[in-house]
């Protein structure tokens, strides 16, 4: 089964723009409950490696992919992540992480930039040049500054709104592909 709803954004996102390869190593955060960790995995195959993260408790996944239970904004869980790459770079960062809303759009939308630019450090540390970027926000003020600390290290970084994810109108992603290699 596809565990959740969010399987038909990344299934959507995947046929729009391709983010996942057979063999790629992938970071899922936010993954709980595994709606797009089961999509992933079946994408990148035996070959690939799946990192899935979340606060919540997950049921395992198949293969290579590994489940991490704890908070990411938590450097402990981060090297965490990082140490189950084993020391490779990670080909895809993907973040459908959110904050439990409390229904103040400012708050939310703040909570979730917050969320992205913690995600997005983490990818910029742990990207293989070429790697991409991807995750989702609520739309607000500082949705263009987020586009912009992506946009110093990416070749594109730009906001898609899945047809999935019509019903939640706040919702975007923002998508960075082609991390710059770093000093050039
Ligand atoms: N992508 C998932 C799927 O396809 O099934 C749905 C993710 S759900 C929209 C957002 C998730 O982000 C929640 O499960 C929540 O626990 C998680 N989350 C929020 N803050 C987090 C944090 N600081 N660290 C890890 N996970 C977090």
């Amino acid at each position: 089964g596809l565990r959740s709803r969010a399987a038909f954004k990344l299934q959507e996102l995947q046929s729009k723009h391709r983010l996942l390869r057979p063999g790629a190593r992938v970071v899922d955060l936010g993954a709980a409950p595994g709606g797009w960790s089961v999509v992933a995995a079946g994408i990148i195959g035996e070959k690939g490696q799946l990192v899935a993260v979340d606060l919540l408790p997950m049921d395992p996944l198949s293969g290579n992919s590994l489940v991490i239970q704890g908070d990411f904004t938590h450097e402990q869980v981060q090297v965490q992540v990082r140490g189950a790459l084993r020391g490779g770079a990670a080909d895809v960062v993907l973040s459908d992480m959110a904050p439990n809303f409390c229904g103040d759009k400012e708050t939310d939308h703040l909570r979730c930039i917050s969320l992205c630019e913690e995600a997005l450090s983490f990818a910029l540390r742990s990207l293989r040049p070429g790697g991409m970027f991807c995750c989702k926000l609520l739309k607000g003020r500082e949705e263009g500054s987020l586009r912009s600390a992506a946009a110093e290290h990416f070749e594109s970084a730009k906001f898609i709104k899945p047809r999935a994810s019509r019903d939640s109108s706040a919702e975007l992603y923002l998508l960075a592909t082609g991390l710059r290699s770093p000093r050039q």
